[in-house]
C-alpha cells in the first residue's frame, strides 16, 4: 500500500512543473517550488494555474491569439465538466455561472479579482463581462430617445466609460483604474443578462489637480485634447497648440487616448449630444482653471493678483463652467470666516488660492464622475421584477505600498485587509462545516488572522481612523506631531502599529498581512476633512450650465456642503461602503483570482522572480495552497465519479445498470483494496471527497 504523501512526491517530476495545473500537487508548497512552478508555466505560455480555491493569473503583457476567443468561451461553458479542461478565467466564470442555478436555492455569486496595480484585475473583469455577455445573451432591448440597443452591448460599453473618466496612464499600468468597482451582473429566470449595476470605491479625485511625477492626468481629458475636431477645439477655448498644466506627459501616447470609442458607447448608453457638450464643456473649463496661477501679494490685507495670462484662462474657465467670472474669481481669493452669525471676508495667500483651485477642480471631477456613474445605472439596472439572480465582479485596488504612503493608501490597504479577512474566513468555514457534516477526519494549517490589523484601523474604541475621525472633528489646525503622540498613546497595546521615533517625518508603521507599510502623518488630517469651502458650491449651484447646476444642486443635502462636511469623513464614508460590499459579498459564494505581474516593466513574457514572490507573499498564497491541499481539493459528485471509474465496478448489477448511482460508486469503492479508514475518507455520506491523486493511482493500478 502507497500512503497519500509518497505519492504526492512520486509525482514531482521537475521537468514537468509546467504541467502542473493545481499548485496544490506541489510538494513540498514552498515559496519557491510554488514560484518554480508558476516560471515554468510562464515559459511554456500557459497563464493560468489552480491553487486550490483561487485562480492564479498571470499577466502575458502581449495578447494572446485565441486566448479568449468565442469559440473557447463556448468550449467551456459546453463542457459538461469545465473545470477538466486547462485553467482558465472561463472555469471560474462558469462556474459561477453554473453554481447559480445548481443548488436547490439558487445563489448569488461574486468573482473577486485581486492583485497589484497593472497584473490585470481590469483586463480579467473585462473578459469575465464579456464571457457572460456572450454566453448569457438574451434578447432584451432597451430603448434610447432614438436607438434601441442591446442590454448585453450597453452593459459592455459601460467600461470604456468608466475607464476614460476613472483610469490614468501611472507609473505601473498605461491604463491603471484609479477607483474601485464592483459590478453586479443581473439574470433572469433562465439564467439570461438583462441588465447590471455598478457601484464605485474611492475616485483618486487629487489626480485631476495634482499628477505625481512621470503619471498623467484621466484619460478623457488626453482623449479631448487629441481627438477634438477644430470645431469642438473652439468651442472648449483651446488655442491652438495650447498647453495645459494639469496635462502632464501629453506626449506620451497610449492606447487609451481613444476619443471616438468613448463618444461611441456613451452614445450607445443614451448620453445625448446635448449632455455630451455639457460634459465636455466642464471637462475643457477644468482645464483652463489649472492654467491660472496666483502671484503672493505683499500685504496680508490685500487679495492675491491674477497674472495678464492667467485672468484670460480664468475668463474661459468661468465661460465654459457658466458661472460669473468676477465672482469665481473672489471665491478663488476670498474667504468667507464664520464667527458666530456674522461672516467675514478674508483674502487668502497665495498657497491657500492654490488649493481652493485644486479643490474646485477635484470637487466638479467627483460629481460628474458620480452623476455618470448614476447614468450609467439608469442605463443597464433592469426592473427589479425582471431579474432574480447576478454575479458580481469585484475589481478593486490591490494592496499599495509606495515610498510615501497616504490616507489614500491606508483606506486601500484597509479594503484589502477586509477582502483578505473575508477570504480567509469564509474559505476555512466553508470547509469545516462541510467537514463536519461529512464525518471527514481532518487538521488545518494554522492561518494568519488579520483581525488585529483590521481593529487597529477600525476597530473601536479607539482606532487609527476613529483619531483620525476625533481629530478632524476638532476644528483646529491639526499637528502631525500630536497626532503621533496620541496614537502612540492610545494604540500602543495593538501590536501591528509601530513607530522609528528617529525618523524626521511624523508616521505610523502598520504591519499589513500583506507587509508593512509606513504612512505620513503630516496632512493626513486634512485629507480626511476633504473640506469644500461652502462659496465654492454656491458658485456652481448658480452655473448656467445644466449638468454642473443640476449635480451640485441635488448634492444640497449630502457631505458636500459645508454644512454636512464636518461629521462625513473620507474614512467614515469609505468604512460605510466597503461595509454595505461586504454584507452583500457575504451572501454571494466567492470565487478568488489573484492576478501576477511578472515584471515591474509591463514587458511581455517577462518573469522575474523577485517580482513574483513578493506578490506571492502578499496574497498570502503559500497559505492558501496549505490551506486547500490540507482539505480534499477535489470533488466529484456521485454521477461524475461513475462515469469515469465505474468501469472497475465489478459487479454484474452495475453493468445492467440497475444499481443507483450512489450505490454503484459504493461497489467501485469496494472494489478497492482499501483500509476502512481510507474507504470512509473516499465515500462520505452526502458527496464524495477525494484525495484525487491517490485515488487515480490505484485506479491506474489496476
Ligand atoms: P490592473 O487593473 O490590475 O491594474 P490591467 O487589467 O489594467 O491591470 O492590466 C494591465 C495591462 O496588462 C493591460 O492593459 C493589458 O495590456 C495587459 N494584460 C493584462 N491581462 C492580460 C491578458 N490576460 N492578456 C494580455 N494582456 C493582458
Ligand atoms: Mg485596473
Amino acid at each position: 500500500r502507497i500512503c497519500p504523501e509518497k505519492i504526492q512526491a512520486f509525482l514531482i517530476d521537475e521537468d514537468q512543473l509546467h504541467t502542473y495545473d493545481d499548485l496544490t500537487k506541489v510538494n513540498p508548497v514552498t515559496p519557491t517550488t510554488v514560484l518554480k512552478c508558476l516560471q515554468a508555466r510562464y515559459s511554456a505560455k500557459v497563464f493560468y494555474t489552480h491553487a486550490g480555491c483561487t485562480l492564479v493569473a498571470l499577466n502575458p503583457f502581449q495578447p494572446i491569439p485565441d486566448l479568449y476567443s468565442l469559440d473557447v468561451m463556448k468550449e467551456y461553458h459546453c463542457a459538461p465538466q469545465p473545470q477538466e479542461f486547462k485553467p482558465h478565467i472561463f472555469i471560474v466564470a462558469e462556474e459561477a455561472y453554473r453554481n447559480v442555478r445548481g443548488q436547490l436555492v439558487p445563489v448569488n455569486q461574486s468573482l473577486v479579482v485581486s492583485g497589484e496595480s497593472g497584473a490585470g484585475k481590469t483586463w480579467t473583469s473585462r473578459c469575465l463581462m464579456k464571457y457572460y455577455a456572450t454566453v448569457a445573451a438574451s434578447s432584451s432591448v432597451v430603448k434610447n430617445q432614438d436607438t434601441v440597443e442591446r442590454i448585453e452591448r450597453r452593459v459592455l460599453d459601460s467600461n470604456p466609460i468608466m475607464e476614460a473618466f476613472g483610469n490614468a496612464c501611472t507609473l505601473r499600468n498605461n491604463n491603471s483604474s484609479r477607483f474601485g468597482k464592483y459590478i453586479q451582473l443581473q439574470l433572469d429566470r433562465c439564467q439570461l443578462l438583462v441588465g447590471a449595476s455598478v457601484q464605485t470605491y474611492l475616485l483618486e479625485k487629487t489626480r485631476v489637480a495634482c499628477q505625481p511625477a512621470n503619471e498623467r492626468n484621466f484619460h478623457i481629458f488626453y482623449q479631448m485634447t487629441k481627438g477634438a475636431t477644430d470645431e469642438q477645439r473652439k468651442e472648449w477655448k483651446m488655442s491652438h497648440g495650447q498647453r495645459f498644466a494639469w496635462l502632464p506627459n501629453s506626449e506620451k501616447t497610449v492606447e487609451e487616448d481613444c476619443f471616438q470609442e468613448t463618444i461611441g458607447a456613451m452614445v450607445h448608453l443614451g448620453i445625448n449630444a446635448e449632455r455630451q457638450r455639457q460634459i465636455f464643456r466642464i471637462l475643457a473649463g477644468i482645464l483652463q482653471l489649472g492654467n491660472v496661477n496666483f502671484s503672493s501679494s505683499s500685504d496680508e490685507s490685500q487679495t492675491c493678483d491674477l497674472e495678464e495670462l492667467s485672468k484670460d484662462f480664468l475668463q474661459r474657465a468661468a465661460e465654459l463652467l457658466c458661472v460669473p467670472a468676477e465672482e469665481l474669481q473672489t471665491c478663488l481669493r476670498v474667504r468667507m470666516l464664520k464667527a458666530g452669525k456674522q461672516s467675514v471676508l478674508k483674502p487668502c495667500s497665495q498657497a491657500e488660492c492654490s488649493v481652493r483651485k485644486d479643490c474646485l477642480a477635484k470637487v466638479i471631477y467627483a460629481q460628474l464622475f458620480e452623476w455618470l456613474v448614476t447614468f450609467i445605472n439608469n442605463s443597464i439596472c433592469a426592473e427589479e421584477s425582471t431579474w432574480c439572480n447576478f454575479i458580481g465582479v469585484l475589481d478593486v485596488y490591490g494592496f499599495e505600498c509606495f515610498h510615501i504612503n497616504n490616507l489614500e493608501q491606508l483606506c486601500i490597504n484597509y479594503a484589502n485587509e477586509k477582502l483578505q479577512q473575508h477570504f480567509v474566513a469564509h474559505y476555512l468555514r466553508a470547509q469545516q462545516e462541510e467537514y463536519v457534516s461529512e464525518g471527514l477526519q481532518w487538521s488545518f494549517v494554522k492561518y494568519q488572522d488579520n483581525q488585529s490589523c483590521l481593529d487597529l484601523i477600525e476597530g473601536s474604541p479607539v482606532s487609527v481612523f476613529s483619531l483620525l475621525n476625533e481629530e478632524s472633528r476638532l476644528n483646529r489646525a491639526s499637528d502631525a506631531k500630536t497626532l503621533r503622540i496620541r496614537m502612540e498613546k492610545e494604540l500602543c497595546n495593538n501590536g501591528n502599529i509601530s513607530w522609528d521615533k528617529f525618523s524626521k517625518e511624523p508616521h505610523f508603521t502598520v504591519a499589513h498581512y500583506a507587509g508593512k507599510v509606513n504612512y505620513r502623518i503630516q496632512g493626513i488630517v486634512e485629507k480626511n476633512k476633504d473640506p469644500v469651502p461652502p462659496e465654492l458650491i454656491n458658485l456652481l449651484q448658480k452655473s448656467d450650465n445644466p449638468l454642473l447646476h443640476q449635480i451640485f444642486t441635488d448634492k444640497e443635502a449630502d457631505n458636500t456642503t459645508c454644512k454636512g462636511l464636518s461629521k462625513v469623513t473620507v474614512v467614515s464614508k469609505f468604512k460605510n461602503s466597503l461595509e454595505s460590499l461586504m454584507k452583500i459579498l457575504h451572501t454571494t459564494t466567492p470565487h478568488y483570482t489573484r492576478c501576477i505581474k511578472p515584471n515591474p516593466d509591463c514587458k511581455p513574457m517577462t518573469f522575474e522572480k523577485e517580482e513574483v514572490i513578493m506578490q506571492l507573499e502578499a496574497c498570502g498564497i503559500v497559505e492558501t495552497i496549505h490551506i486547500s491541499a490540507a482539505g480534499f481539493p477535489i470533488r466529484i459528485p456521485f454521477k461524475g465519479f461513475m462515469q469515469r471509474y465505474g468501469l472497475i465496478a465489478k459487479y454484474s448489477d452495475f453493468k445492467s445498470g440497475s444499481l443507483s448511482v450512489v450505490l454503484t460508486c459504493l461497489a467501485v469503492v469496494l472494489q478497492l483494496d482499501l483500509l476502512e479508514g481510507q474507504r470512509k475518507m473516499i465515500l462520505s455520506q452526502s458527496a464524495f471527497t477525494i484525495q484525487c491523486c491517490w485515488l487515480r493511482y490505484q485506479c491506474r493500478r489496476r
